[in-house]
């Protein structure tokens, strides 16, 4: 009877808090807390991040990353982290700097990747701004690195705070995982970014299973991406054509993931004899050290680029590919006749070497700039991808004749329809409460909540920044 119970609060069911920090209304600065709640007297308070990603796209939203973070780094004692972008691990030494003394956890692929990553974005951080503005310094990278612990793909580690954690392969970037975390039989998934299965390098993104709730990545929420074969004749055709006007084909290009598959697929397409042979420059230390990564984690690969190692082709090299690790080396590009492919970073043209090659060969008609990626508003890559006469970089203004070619299939992120079927094979159940949809720009997040509601029936929401959910 009602009258019983007035006066005495009901004991909650609800056993985990879910807050989300970060990663809510952008496809950036990923970070989720989880920690559980009405826990008896004997059982140990815990409070779990997951990713800790650097707020991306633009001055303004950047300076968000200086502010304190809304709970103390102090109090959290574990941080798990999905993947090596810096959009998800780009705050952690800030997070270490202010006082976080808890664990740190991921594949070792990822480690490995992070470390190279951070080091990197510290040295842009004080060439553009100055060392005192950084986020973080090179000891907060040390310390950050000393408390980091690796759990591979598929092994369950119990914790004596009572939950556990399992990591899958999520099919995105090399060590990339989806972290399950299970908790007095609550499943609790967050899956990270998920990739674009089949990948020329790595395995199938993998499936949850029994999940009770998902926190889902919508970079794509809201599109489909093309045929992959349609892809591999678009490169062809691209490259055939820079051939025939003797020019000179610029690929901005990510570092990780999207730098290893385009040479992989031009050691494919240049060792088959579909295309001739010509000088390559992998003009990017940072994509030159990412390659090596990949190359001592082979045993991650899918079965097809493991038969091709095996049977002694090194997937990421071919003739006349050159590593220019060395500025003199960039510098001396020019020197190297046409036809020629330059493959540079940043995939924005935010930065980065290729921005010296814009310089040098965008006025030239016999150019051709590829885009292999998203170009966030207000970018150069953006600006030339929508057509501008003339681009500024350096001070100097250049004027834009070189051909345009965009290909958004080399895309590492799953595509809409993907997504959903991500959630329903997760479903294996019937056990899914809730999909929480995060790291998405608005339109693509929403799409995607109205497309698990109505495709699957399952209860979706679009979080709010520093909204919380008991579950
Ligand atoms: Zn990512």
């Amino acid at each position: 009877m009602e009258l019983l119970i007035q006066g005495r609060k009901p004991m909650s069911d609800k056993k985990l808090k879910i807050i989300f920090y970060g990663g809510t209304g952008t496809v950036t600065g990923a970070n989720f807390l989880l920690e559980n709640i009405n826990q008896d007297k004997n059982e140990k308070k815990f409070k779990i991040l997951i990713d800790c990603g650097l707020i991306q796209g633009g001055e303004e939203k950047e300076k968000l990353n200086k502010l304190p973070f809304k709970y103390g780094p102090e109090s959290i004692d574990f941080l798990f982290i999905t993947h090596a972008h810096l959009d998800h691990i780009g705050r952690i030494p800030k997070l270490v700097k202010e006082g976080f003394r808890g664990r740190i956890f991921s594949t070792p692929a990822t480690k490995d990747l992070s470390g190279l990553i951070l080091e990197d974005a510290l040295k842009i951080m004080s060439y553009e701004l100055n060392l005192k503005e950084a986020l973080y310094s090179t000891d907060d990278i040390r310390e950050t690195m000393s408390v980091w612990e690796t759990i591979d793909y598929g092994t369950r580690e119990d914790f004596k705070e009572g939950f556990s954690v399992f990591l899958k392969d999520s099919g995105h970037i090399l060590g990339s995982s989806i972290v399950e975390i299970e908790y007095k039989e609550e499943r609790v998934v967050f899956t990270g970014d998920l990739g674009n299965s089949p990948s020329p390098i790595l395995k199938d993104t993998e499936f949850s299973n029994d999940a009770d709730y998902i926190v889902i990545e919508s970079v794509y929420g809201d599109r489909n991406h093309e045929d992959r074969e349609i892809r591999t004749e678009e490169f062809k055709r691209i490259i055939k054509r820079t051939i025939q006007k003797k020019g000179t084909l610029l690929i901005p290009a990510f570092s990780v993931e999207k730098t290893q598959i385009i040479l992989s697929e031009l050691n494919s397409l240049i060792e088959s004899g579909q295309i001739d042979s010509v000088p390559v420059f992998l003009d990017s230390p940072l994509a030159i050290k990412a390659t090596e990564i990949y190359k001592k984690n082979t045993q991650y690969f899918n079965k097809e680029a493991k038969e091709k190692i095996n049977s002694g082709d090194d997937i990421f090299n071919f003739s006349k590919l050159k590593f220019t690790k060395r500025i003199e080396e960039s510098e001396n590009i020019k020197n190297t006749p046409n036809p020629k492919i330059i493959i540079a970073g940043a995939g924005m043209s935010v930065g980065g070497r290729i921005l010296s090659h814009e310089l040098e060969y965008l006025s030239d008609k016999r150019t051709t700039i590829l885009f292999t990626g998203f170009q966030v508003a207000g970018t150069v890559g953006r600006q030339i991808l929508d057509g501008v006469k003339k681009v500024k970089i350096f001070d100097k203004e250049i004027e834009v004749r070189a051909d345009i070619e965009q290909i958004l299939s080399y895309s590492s992120h799953m595509d809409s329809d993907h997504l959903v079927e991500f959630v329903e094979k997760s479903n294996n159940n019937n056990k899914l409460k809730k999909v929480f949809v995060v790291m998405g720009e608005m339109s693509a997040g929403l799409f995607l909540v109205q497309k698990i509601r109505d495709n699957l029936g399952i209860d979706a929401i679009y979080p709010e920044e520093g909204e919380s959910f008991e579950i």
